[in-house]
């Protein structure tokens, strides 16, 4: 299918290649949130992350604060003058998002699986422009997520881009989500104009091998990187194993050589 995807440069938020997002996996409490950020910022950091609706896989764990986060998400982008993403799962979301002025909306690797919550989230955007980043979704199978793109295209967003987060896998691997780098390739293919993230905190799972897999992505010149930061990794709520300080996030991030300076 043609999809009609605006230039990277038209809609991203900010100059810097590649675009680091960063910011933690859970908005926790305001304070957490504004703290968190305002470190990032310090390093750098001019574009936020922060999950509001938690999609976890069994329930009884940390399901997100919902709504109320994205007051805080707001006072943040006041205070620092930053630009916020947010997880959306279904039109509740996309509509509470887009009242309170979030700048990108992205689609988790537990909603690209479903093509019904895709045509609903789809739907819901018909005749709105905000930029849409789809994760690939956690199975193995390169249709989903171009059908993802596909579906979220036709309902008029032109402004997208794909996340690459790694696949779950039936055998234990040292991955929490391996990468089969092939697939991204393969997306690039399909849809060369589409700007690429990687995110090294879903398909690592842990601290230690963050740098080489987001290496790996810049070396597969990728456009930009989503990186999980929390003030106080080891008591985070969700994800505390991969989310990094934002002092080491930033160390990180001038570790990372361009795809030209090193191949
Ligand atoms: C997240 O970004 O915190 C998240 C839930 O990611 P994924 O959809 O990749 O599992
Ligand atoms: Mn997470």
């Amino acid at each position: 299918m043609e999809l009609t995807i605006d230039k990277f440069e038209s809609w991203s938020p900010v100059k810097e290649r590649p675009l680091i997002i960063s910011g933690p996996c859970s908005a926790e409490s305001e304070e957490q949130l504004m703290d968190t950020c305002t470190q990032l910022y310090k390093e750098g950091i001019r574009v936020m992350r922060a999950g509001v609706w938690k999609p976890r896989t069994r329930p009884g764990g940390f399901e997100g604060i919902g709504k109320e986060a994205l007051g805080w998400i707001q006072n943040v982008k006041k205070e620092l003058g930053v630009k916020f993403a947010v997880e959306v799962a279904n039109p509740d979301h996309v509509e509470a998002c887009l009242a309170a002025g979030i700048d990108i909306l992205w689609v988790g690797a537990r909603s690209t699986v479903n093509p019904f919550t895709v045509q609903e989230i789809a739907d819901s955007l018909v005749g709105v422009d905000v930029p849409v980043l789809i994760k690939n979704p956690i199975n193995p199978d390169l249709a989903l997520w171009l059908g993802a793109i596909e579906r979220i295209n036709k309902a008029g967003i032109t402004k997208i881009g794909a996340i690459h987060r790694g696949f779950s896998s039936f055998q234990k691997t040292k991955y929490r989500n391996v990468p089969a780098w092939q697939f991204p390739i393969e997306l690039k293919r399909e849809f060369p104009e589409m700007p690429l993230f990687g995110d090294p905190s879903h398909i690592c799972g842990n601290r230690e091998m963050l740098l080489d897999v987001a290496q790996k992505g810049l070396d597969l010149n990728y456009d930009g990187l989503m990186i999980e930061s929390h003030r106080d990794p080891d008591n985070a709520w969700s994800d505390a194993k991969q989310q990094v300080t934002p002092a080491r996030l930033g160390e990180m991030v001038r570790e990372l050589k361009p795809k030209s300076a090193h191949s």
